[in-house]
């Protein structure tokens, strides 16, 4: 009887199943597809590049008996690791993709001679092995859907989190993004999320874990050798919630773990929970392919509270911390505080406290000090549309002149200086500077921060428009 890839497949994973533990066995068999038998040679498909790379870790060795028993010494082996699609930029709002539906783009052979020194066999057996091992859900129970209070500003992704919590893993919000600015409840909601599903699935596995964590740990494991069991430790999460994803900005390495243990789980139908603050199309240095996948669910924002919502929240911290307080004064604080949740119970508790330690009434000239030195400590970065806007009213241009290609010198020099303040006055790099203004690039802005110096300090009239601009922008 002639020898076909299935068969000779077939006979060795019976070999095989007898050999390892069921779990193993499951996790690292059942997926891969015998795809071509010719000259000895035995062609298996595996899902990934990751799964290529364990099974050469720890199963070289058996199946490598495995088909010499079959076909003798010369056997060979070849994988064909099966690529994904990647998905181009898709709006922040995409259906999902099932993965069903992925095909293979490019096959990739890696072919490895049997015969060849194989890896030494670590720790084949650590799957059951973590299997057992209780995980702590890291999760904060003060932090739940209860004391997140609703408004427009929060709705769609309130209830894309109880969707998710109802059915994780079991929506097209898989990953569920949640972005928005600093203080807005992103960490808050992410936490509701798991807390939730803890209570409705206590069986499942839940972890929330910083991206910042995250990477120290990745560090770590590859330090310790043992990068494999890092990443096999995250894959067998069935809910994983990771904070504030921006910070793998330009950590390559961690990017690239982590979008094979995104990759895993998603295949699975384990559900991904990232919160960042920024879109994802406007985030930086994070790989394409990474990017895309943060797409394939749903990203939604949180965006500033209006003020009836920044009412409730404090009427609801009041409440549950048994403080009484004017109504007046409440809604002095939600008035001028508009853009930081954390910054409005900051200012609430440090009213409370000031009443308290100075037995002072709360009054509206109280609240007015507390508030000021809130909002002045927290004085927004001047923008640098805000820049432009300023630099061509002096010079009275409108913007798009700023921004023009022309050589005029006066336009040149209103450009130099609004690039040389953007520089001096917000954190922007140089390359960012020069996008947002008229699209230059940052060797432009370098030399023109370089040229407003030189003139501040040789030519009179120059120097006298660089400190008028100065004032303007310092008010
Ligand atoms: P982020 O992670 O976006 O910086 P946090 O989740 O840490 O923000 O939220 C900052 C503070 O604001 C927390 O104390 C949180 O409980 C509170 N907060 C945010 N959103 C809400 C909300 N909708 N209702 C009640 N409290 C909120
Ligand atoms: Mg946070």
């Amino acid at each position: 009887m002639s020898k076909t890839a299935q068969s000779v497949w077939e006979n060795c994973l019976e070999f095989i199943k007898d050999n390892i533990q069921p779990q193993a066995y499951k996790t690292w068999f059942e997926p891969i597809v015998a795809v071509k038998f010719a000259d000895n040679a035995l062609s298996i498909q595996v899902p990934s590049k990751f799964f290529y790379e364990w099974l050469e870790e720890h199963y070289v060795k058996i199946l490598k008996v495995a088909l010499t028993k079959q076909l003798g010494e010369n056997a060979k082996l070849v994988y064909i690791i099966k690529m994904e699609n990647t998905y181009g930029n898709k709006q922040p709002f995409t259906e999902k993709i099932p993965s069903s539906n992925r095909t293979a783009v490019k096959a990739q052979d890696v072919d490895i001679p049997l015969n060849n020194k194989s890896p030494e066999l670590r720790n084949p057996f650590i799957i059951p092995g973590i299997r057992n091992v209780k995980i702590e859900s890291q999760l904060n129970p003060n932090y739940n859907f209860e004391n997140f209070l609703e408004g427009d500003s929060n709705r769609l992704a309130r209830s894309a989190g109880l969707a998710v919590a109802a059915k994780p893993g079991g929506t097209s919000f898989n990953p569920l993004l949640i972005f928005g600015g600093v203080g807005l409840g992103k960490t808050h909601l992410a936490h509701a999320i798991g807390v939730d599903i803890k209570d409705k699935y206590p069986e499942k596995t839940v972890l929330y874990i910083s991206a910042e964590k995250f990477t120290q740990q990745y560090i770590d494991s590859v330090k310790k050798n043992n990068r494999n069991d890092f990443i096999h430790f995250y894959q067998i999460i069935d809910i994983l919630i990771i904070d504030d994803v921006q910070f793998l900005s330009g950590k390559s390495g961690t990017q690239d773990v982590f979008f094979h243990i995104f990759n895993h789980l998603h295949q699975n139908g384990k559900q991904v929970i990232l919160t960042s603050d920024k879109a994802p199309v406007d985030m930086q240095d994070i790989e394409q392919r990474l990017l895309s996948r943060f797409k394939w669910g749903l990203s939604a924002e949180l965006q500033s509270p209006d003020f009836e919502t920044r009412v409730s929240i404090l009427k609801n911290k009041l409440y549950r911390d048994g403080v009484e307080m004017p109504e007046e004064i409440i809604e002095y604080v939600a008035k001028h505080i508009k853009s930081n949740i954390r910054e409005l119970e900051g200012a609430i508790i440090s009213l409370i406290a000031q009443s308290s330690f100075n037995k002072k009434e709360i009054t509206t000239e109280l609240a007015k000090q507390v508030v000021e030195k809130f909002v002045k400590n927290t004085k927004r970065e001047v923008s640098i549309d805000y820049i432009q806007k300023i630099v061509s009213d002096y010079f009275q241009m409108d913007i798009d002149t700023l921004q023009s290609k022309t050589r005029k010198r006066h336009i040149v020099q209103a450009r130099q200086l609004a690039m040389f303040f953007a520089k001096k006055f917000t954190k922007a790099s140089l390359a960012s500077i020069g996008s947002q203004i008229g699209k230059r690039d940052h060797a432009t802005v370098l030399h023109a921060c370089k040229t407003v110096d030189n003139l501040s300090s040789t030519d009179k009239q120059f120097r006298k428009y660089v400190e008028d601009l100065t004032k303007k922008l310092s008010v």
